[in-house]
């Protein structure tokens, strides 16, 4: 059978509510979607297992069992990336839901992004956090990886703040928290995530933030934004001169996101890249009358062109306007953890 004949297959109607609450109240995916990388791989940084070719072997990646297409039931497409689809997909095994990213080796191949999909797979699938959207695993065919997913059901920010135009306090209050939160569990595992922008947030079951798009988008700019000048409104001015850069560029980008979740538009924004670049290097930030104090604050101390200046992860979590306005709700699991 096709790959797509598999789409609209009849099959028992998923109960995804209890499927998603037992996701997120702590329910262990099925050990047989767990990857169980060494430890030791991530952290000498040496042994680095390739994406494997059809037919070969996973030498110290030990799966518990392989999956292949056929343990999964395929549901609706959930969107499209510029390599392969997004599914909605249920093991059949457990009906655990998952989201089933499908790349074509043919297309990361001809692009020479072998490498950048190795680094999503090893960074993402060693990051535990509520508010990071989980690799569970991946496997392959001759044709096609695929990428198992954490299924976010209320999909991507970008979509919401193209419907809603801005966000309230609350709710970018909120993001602020947990992604603060998020980035600090990253900085500690010398994660940088280097291109957190609304098109990189997914949105879990009761609307928390998911990061998304590790070392992967970073080399491959979504092609959403029509004007090319969107995928540089994020950029630190660290990075557009070619500087070296740390940790503290995930502090400029969530002063991007803070101030464009609330205004409507990043703060940069302008018709040229030149006036881009320019006005990011002079920080030429102009806060329309409406933006609360408080958010402006905020924003101010996070949108600074030395890096080290920035407001520090654990002030951001600590900050009045944040502390005030955030209404932010742990998963069950999580909460136990804490
Ligand atoms: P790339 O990541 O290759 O730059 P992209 O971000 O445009 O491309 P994908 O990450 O492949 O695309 O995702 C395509 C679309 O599928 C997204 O826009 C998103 O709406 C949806 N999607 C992706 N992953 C998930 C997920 N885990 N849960 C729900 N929806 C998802
Ligand atoms: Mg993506």
């Amino acid at each position: 059978m096709s790959y797509h004949s598999r789409l609209n297959k009849s099959q028992d109607p998923p109960d995804l509510d209890t499927q998603f609450r037992r996701a997120q109240e702590g329910v262990p995916s099925p050990s047989s979607l767990l990857m169980s990388l060494p430890e030791a791989v991530m952290k000498s940084g040496s042994v680095r297992p390739a994406v494997p070719t059809a037919g070969q072997s996973q030498p110290g990646f030990p799966n518990v069992r392989h999956l292949t297409i056929d343990d999964f039931e395929i549901g609706r497409p959930l969107g499209k990336g510029k390599f392969g689809n997004v599914y909605l997909a249920r093991l059949k095994e457990s009906h655990f839901i998952v989201a089933l990213k499908v790349l074509f080796k043919s297309q990361i191949e001809k692009e020479g992004l072998e490498h950048q999909l190795r680094r999503e797979i090893e960074i993402q699938a060693h990051l535990q956090h509520p508010n990071i959207l989980r690799l569970y695993n991946y496997f392959h065919d001759a044709r096609r990886v695929y990428l198992i997913l954490e299924y976010a059901p209320r999909g991507e920010l970008y979509k919401e703040l193209q419907k809603s135009h801005t966000l309230d306090e609350q709710r970018t209050a909120t993001i602020m928290e947990e992604l603060a939160d998020a980035l600090t569990y990253c900085h500690e595992k010398k994660v940088i995530h280097r291109d957190i922008k609304p098109e990189n947030l997914l949105l879990g079951f009761r609307g928390e933030v998911k990061i998304a798009d590790f070392g992967w988008s970073v080399h491959t700019p979504s092609l959403r934004r029509k004007t090319m000048c969107g995928t540089l409104d994020y950029l630190p001015p660290e990075m557009i001169e070619g500087r070296t850069y740390n940790e503290k560029v995930d502090l400029w980008c969530i002063g991007v996101l803070c101030y464009e979740l609330l205004v409507g538009n990043p703060p940069f924004e302008s018709n040229s890249h030149n006036e881009t670049y320019r006005r990011i290097l002079k920080v030429d930030v102009r806060f329309p009358p409406s933006i609360p104090s408080g958010a402006k604050d905020l924003i101010s101390k996070l949108l600074r062109y030395q890096p080290l200046e920035r407001l520090p992860l654990d002030q951001i979590l600590e900050h009045p306007w944040v502390r005030a306005h955030s209404r932010r709700v742990l998963p069950p699991s999580a909460q136990m953890a804490s």
